[in-house]
């Protein structure tokens, strides 16, 4: 029996358009907040998709595949790029290639992704040791937050683990890391023979509330991977970015986890466009107004928010209230809107209505 529930597939496609026209009804991706991974690919990215190139993209990328690195590579300032299936492959990729002799530890912010939700990947790849660091302002990570923490490697202490890689995210928690913080923290890493890493899976996001460039943040690391199913809507994927020979190792990296494709231009076409359409058609700065708005009528209602809203993110903070989570979401549900947690993402695909009801939910609460 056909699903009733919107792309849950099961019966031939129609067309790409009346397959994307599901994402429209309720309890599909313009209803729902639960994260941006959750939009649905385009038409234009299934058609994209019937004309990739079919070869093989392990040795060496197939021109789908180089179209995308190349294109990002260039602007994001950096020499090359290696597509993976994920971001979380990117960072443990990533990562893995940086690390060379151990042995060596990673300095993160304490909330990072590949800390708390990678299982560990990067630790068990590389034996790498975490030394996580909590942000003093609440926000993201100063050069002050990090510098009792460093542990210089020039073999004098024995006992200690030489800190070989700050590890940055940008957005964090939807929050941006400021460029000149994020340079300070940089410039000291390399003058101190310490590599650095940036978790851009949502980059994308950062550059577009700053205004800043890519290239401004991504040319300041060794390596730094985003991520192509996020916010800009691409079925799967994301890019490692550095330097020709920094790239020519995380390929053998991703071999080795077995994250070779062999025919990677079916995805990489799709992401293709999801770059040229969500994030070069500048769809990413009306998320950020709407979230904006949300966040704005949340604390009209008279509650607080977790973080404050600078990208694509909203943090509800349930403190003092009549009522709490479980109300939401169930409340959400009933109306047609899809919640699971006090973050809420706005992504380009959620639409008006969608948007209408959540703050009716809000009123709604907040009131009785
Ligand atoms: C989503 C995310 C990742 C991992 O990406 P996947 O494609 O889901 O594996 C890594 N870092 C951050 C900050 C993310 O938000």
């Amino acid at each position: 029996m056909a699903s009733q529930v919107p792309n849950a597939g099961g019966q031939p496609l129609a067309s790409a358009e009346s397959r994307h026209n599901e994402w429209l009804s309720p309890g599909g991706a313009a209803y729902d907040f639960r994260s941006d991974v959750r939009t649905s690919p385009t038409p234009a990215m299934l058609e994209a998709i019937t004309y990739a190139s079919l070869l093989d993209g392990i040795q060496d990328s197939d021109p789908s595949t180089k179209k995308l690195e190349e294109h990002v590579a260039a602007m994001a300032g950096h020499e090359a790029g290696l597509w993976v299936v994920s971001g979380t492959m990117g960072n443990l990729v990533s990562l893995r290639t940086l690390l060379t002799q151990p042995p060596y530890s990673i300095i993160c912010d304490e909330r990072a992704h590949f800390l708390n939700n990678e299982t560990g990947g990067v630790f068990a790849f590389s034996g790498a040791v975490p030394q996580p660091v909590r942000p003093s302002n609440g926000k993201y990570l100063t050069l002050e937050d990090i510098l009792p923490h460093v542990k210089l490697g020039h073999g004098e202490k024995v006992h200690a683990v030489p800190t070989r890689v700050i590890a940055l995210e940008n957005t964090l928690r939807g929050m941006v890391m400021p460029l000149a913080e994020t340079r300070r923290i940089c410039e000291f890493a390399h003058a101190n023979e310490i590599k650095v890493h940036l978790d851009g899976a949502r980059l994308w996001e950062a550059v577009t509330a700053t205004g800043s460039s890519l290239a401004d943040y991504a040319s300041l690391f060794d390596t730094v991977t985003m991520c192509f199913s996020k916010g800009l809507g691409a079925p799967a994927g994301a890019i490692v970015l550095g330097n020709k020979a920094t790239i020519r190792h995380a390929r053998w990296v991703r071999q080795s986890i077995g994250g070779g494709i062999r025919q990677p231009g079916l995805l990489t076409e799709a992401a293709f466009v999801a770059v040229r359409d969500t994030f070069e058609g500048k769809k990413l700065a009306k998320t950020h107004e709407v979230a904006s708005r949300i966040g704005r009528h949340w604390e009209a209602c008279g509650a607080n928010l977790l973080y404050p809203t600078e990208t694509n993110m909203v943090w509800l903070d349930f403190t003092g209230q009549q009522f709490g989570l479980a109300d939401v979401i169930a409340k959400g549900k009933e109306k047609g809107i899809t919640l699971n947690r006090d973050r809420l993402v706005i992504h380009y695909q959620i639409s008006e209505a969608a948007v209408q009801i959540l703050m009716d939910v809000m009123t709604e609460l907040t009131r009785s």
